[in-house]
């Protein structure tokens, strides 16, 4: 239905105004008109301001649709599978409480989320990236002393009160994570009881590992060694590829290149990787398992510890 009597000014006059006299030039007994009073029309289109008015009604209808519509989205975002352990072992009435503040987040590769010694800013839960917990000497050496991957959380020793990271964490595969600022993360862990236990049992489960990684370093070779921490890489990405350099595996798992190129050579003539220009594949979980030392199926059994 248009409004036909002239440009109405309707960024000045209130909407039901701008109706009203829409309305009152509508002829007496006219089909528009009779179409108005069956209750048969939703809204007029006023062409001098270019605006649809919608009659009380149709807004409250389309508010009720909008509101229900949102509804249905945040409905849709509680049921969808959550893809970090830690989060999805939550209730859902807790899961609901932290979804507002979680804020979906891509970490870059060699991106240092916290520093030793420097206050915990945000607490990750990464989905697809792999961050790596490293203990640092002077000179700036830094060693991995755990993986965090989709299974845990980057940050965990707010959980326990402290608020200033005691490692290095720095990004080592690319991919996205969920964070909650540092402040909300404590207040939720009080609000959220399995939260709390969760990340109790899950930083038990990291100090164990950090144990293990110690010992596998002075107890197991190196090709072992490496096949154990590439499938712990890939297991965390869900991926069966990992981008990384020899210099930085070095690096990172205390060796010298040499003993990289050697080791990664050895399992790449085993057909178990593939190793080409900084890209290593996972060619048989099976065969790079059995190649592992112990380390791998204990570090994963701790997983599980409750
Ligand atoms: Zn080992």
């Amino acid at each position: 239905m248009s409004n036909e009597g002239g440009p109405v000014s309707a960024r000045a006059a209130p909407v039901s105004a701008v109706l009203r006299r829409a309305l009152g030039q509508l002829p007496n007994g006219g089909p528009e008109r009779q179409a108005v009073e069956a209750g048969e029309i939703d809204a007029v289109i006023d062409y001098g301001s270019a605006r649809v008015i919608a009659f009380p009604a149709a807004r409250r209808a389309l508010r009720d649709a909008a509101r229900r519509t949102d509804a249905a989205r945040q409905e849709a975002k509680l049921d969808a599978p959550v893809a970090n352990r830690v989060l999805a072992t939550l209730p859902r009435a807790e899961y609901q409480q932290l979804l507002p503040g979680l804020e979906p987040v891509t970490l870059k590769f060699g991106e240092v989320i916290h520093e030793p010694g420097a206050p915990i800013r945000h607490v990750y839960f990464p989905i697809d990236c792999v961050v790596c917990l490293l203990a640092t000497t002077e000179g700036q050496r830094a060693v991995e002393t755990g993986l965090v991957g989709y299974e845990g959380v980057v940050g965990i020793a707010l959980a326990l009160g402290v608020a200033a990271s005691p490692v290095r964490t720095q990004v080592h595969v690319a991919g996205t994570a969920l964070r909650l600022p540092a402040a909300r993360f404590e207040v939720e862990l009080q609000r959220c009881p399995q939260l709390q236990r969760e990340l109790l049992r899950y930083a038990c489960v990291k100090m164990a590992q950090a144990r293990q990684t110690v010992a596998c370093l002075i107890a197991h070779v190196f090709e072992q060694r490496l096949a154990c921490w590439l499938l712990m890489t890939c297991d965390r990405s869900k991926s069966r590829e990992v981008l990384l350099t020899q210099a930085y595996l070095a690096n990172i798992l205390h060796v010298r290149r040499e003993s990289v190129t050697l080791a990664s050579g050895s399992l790449q003539a085993r057909k178990l990787i593939r190793y080409s220009r900084g890209r290593i594949a996972i060619l048989s979980h099976k065969g790079l398992e059995a190649a592992s030392c112990s380390c791998y199926s204990s570090i994963e059994a701790l997983q599980h510890l409750a």
